[in-house]
C-alpha cells in the first residue's frame, strides 16, 4: 500500500538542519517511529507531498525551505515584555528565566503559548514566540515502515488510534 490521503503511515526520520550535514534536530527511531495520519492537514503539506506514493521499505531524503517548513522568523513574534510578568512572589526565577531558555506562557486569550528567551535586561525580557524551527531549511531522511488505511474512527477523529496514536 502506498502513502497517501487517509492512509496511516508508520516512518522513521531524521531532522537535519539545513542540509544533510546540518545538525540534527530530531531523530525519530524504530523503537519509536513517528506514526500519522496523512492528508488530514495535521502535517506540513511539503512533508507529505514528497512521501506520496512511498511504500513500506521505502528510505526517502528531502530538503524543505524555511517557507515549506514552519515559515520565516516574524520580527512582530520577537517581544520585549516587563520583567515583572516573569516575577513570583516579587522574584525572578533564574532558573527558569535565563537565555536560551523556553518558557511556556498565555497568549492574549489564555492559551498555552511557548517562547524562547533571547535576552534578559534590566527590567525587561526579550522573548521569541517563533515557532523554533522558524526561518530554519529542514532536510529529511528516514524510511517508510508500514502503511495501511484509516479506520472509520480514526478518519473522524482526525488523528491514529492504537500503537502509536491516542487512545481515546
Ligand atoms: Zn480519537
Amino acid at each position: 500500500m502506498k502513502v497517501g490521503k487517509n492512509k496511516v503511515v508508520t516512518l522513521t526520520y531524521t531532522l537535519h538542519a539545513n542540509d544533510e550535514n546540518g545538525e540534527i534536530i530530531q531523530k525519530v527511531d524504530e523503537s519509536r517511529p513517528f506514526v500519522h495520519l496523512f492528508g488530514v492537514g495535521t502535517l506540513l503539506p511539503d512533508f507529505e507531498k514528497n512521501l506520496e506514493g512511498l511504500e513500506p521499505g521505502d528510505e526517502f531524503a528531502f530538503s524543505l525551505t524555511a517557507e515549506q517548513g514552519y515559515g520565516k522568523s516574524n520580527p512582530e513574534m520577537i517581544l520585549d515584555l516587563d520583567k515583572k510578568i516573569f516575577e513570583i512572589d516579587g522574584k525572578v526565577d533564574e532558573n527558569i528565566v535565563f537565555e536560551g531558555n523556553t518558557i511556556t506562557m498565555q497568549d492574549q486569550n489564555g492559551n498555552p503559548i511557548e517562547g524562547k528567551v533571547v535576552n534578559v535586561g534590566e527590567n525587561s525580557v526579550k522573548m521569541d514566540f517563533n515557532h523554533p524551527l522558524a526561518g530554519q531549511n529542514l532536510f529529511f531522511k528516514g524510511k517508510i515502515l508500514d502503511v495501511r488505511e484509516a479506520t472509520e474512527e480514526e478518519l473522524a477523529h482526525g488523528h491514529v488510534h492504537g500503537d502509536g496514536g491516542h487512545h481515546h
